[in-house]
């Protein structure tokens, strides 16, 4: 969990930089195979061939996919998916993150990104929630210049959609920069 001091803190240090989406899914679903396997969820991913560069905090980024796969991955149940989604559209990155489980009912969609809201405190609670996640992935987006929603059905599912801008990285960096993995 990120505590709400380590959030603030991170403000002073944010520094976008073009970051390649498919290292920082990677990364992030690294992170949460354990957990997935745990609860027995699968995880998937579908992605363009070539590499797309989003600009932002390569941190913050990080911070944002890990929160929105652990509340995907949380609010499942065995058997379940979850799949990450990205794609280059009108100049801005579009990462979709969905999961088949719980879902959330029209009434609490708009209020799941305020701080320790959480939609069934019980169950929340029972999965160790704060109801910080989203308030932090949301400022997270913002400071990127990017936008977050959501579409849920409940008891179908749910998809979060993060937009963010691309990096516009001349063809000599993108080379360099792979030249020097
Ligand atoms: P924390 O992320 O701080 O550990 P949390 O997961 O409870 O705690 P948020 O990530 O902010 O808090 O999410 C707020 C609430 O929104 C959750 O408690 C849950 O009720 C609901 N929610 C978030 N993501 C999903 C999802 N993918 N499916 C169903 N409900 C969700
Ligand atoms: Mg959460």
């Amino acid at each position: 969990m990120l505590s709400l001091a380590k959030f603030e803190s991170r403000e002073e240090t944010f520094d976008l930089t073009a970051v390649d989406i498919a290292e920082v899914v990677s990364l992030c679903l690294e992170r949460h195979d354990r957990q997935a396997r745990q609860e027995q969820v699968g995880l998937q991913t579908e992605g363009p061939d070539g590499p797309v560069y989003v600009l932002a905090d390569h941190e913050g980024l990080q911070q944002i996919l890990d929160n929105l796969i652990d509340n995907a991955i949380k609010y499942s149940s065995p058997g379940d998916q979850v799949e990450v989604r990205w794609n280059a559209r009108d100049q801005m990155l579009v990462v979709e993150i969905s999961d088949n489980g719980i879902g959330i009912a029209e009434e609490d969609q708009d209020r799941v990104f305020e701080r320790f809201y959480r939609v069934d405190k019980a169950r929340s609670r029972e999965k160790g929630g704060t109801g910080l996640g989203l308030a932090i992935v949301k400022h997270l987006v913002n400071a990127c210049q990017g936008e977050i929603e959501l579409k849920s059905v409940l008891g179908e599912g749910t998809t979060f959609t993060v937009r963010l801008p691309l990096a516009r990285v001349p063809e000599q960096v993108v080379s360099s920069l792979k030249s020097t993995e």
